[in-house]
């Protein structure tokens, strides 16, 4: 049955990731969630700290991949906005975006793995939603990294729904 609403390790933020972790594992490329995991919903710029550690990221050598349900104008204006390098991210080669996903379908995740010339084994999704980011990596068979919501007050309606679903399944799970 797979791994269903079970994410492979459950952090605060994406600052708490551990990278060397990824790479002994054999993991050549994240793939984030936008809203609420790099960024608040209502937030359309990054910051230092955000900017730093997705420069890191590259530099550690993994691909940097956006997969959002948002549409692509929306991922770009704010992948436009990340310095990296001096650069804006959408400038770094190891940089790709998917948007429209329609997570947790997989097409999506499969289409943004293509861009990489990646198998699933060896990409990690990071987001903060059980029914779309986790479930959706477990279904395409990706390591899922769950982090917590940056800031819940600001989720859109929908969002809040969904997210009084996955407290049964939260419980269950622990974080490490
Ligand atoms: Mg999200």
């Amino acid at each position: 049955m797979g791994k269903g609403l079970r994410p492979d390790i459950w952090v605060s933020d994406i600052y708490s990731i551990n990278l060397g972790y990824l790479k002994d594992i054999g993991i050549k490329a994240l793939f984030f969630d936008i809203d609420n995991t790099l960024i608040q919903y209502s937030d359309h710029e990054s910051d230092d700290r955000l900017d730093a550690w997705l420069e890191k990221v590259l530099d550690e050598g993994f691909g940097v991949g956006f997969l959002s349900n948002g549409k692509d104008e929306r991922i770009f204006s704010f992948a436009e906005k990340v310095t990296v390098k001096g650069e804006t991210l959408t400038k770094h080669p190891n940089f790709k975006v998917t948007g429209s996903a329609r997570k947790p379908l997989s097409k999506g995740f499969r289409k943004l793995a293509g861009k990489f010339n990646l198998k699933k084994d060896k990409v990690a999704m990071v987001g903060d939603q059980l029914f779309t980011d986790i479930l959706g990596g477990n279904w395409f068979g990706c390591y899922t990294i769950l982090v917590d919501p940056i800031n819940r007050d600001d989720d859109h309606w929908f969002v809040t729904f969904k997210r009084h679903f996955e407290k049964p399944f939260l419980k269950k799970f622990k974080k490490s």
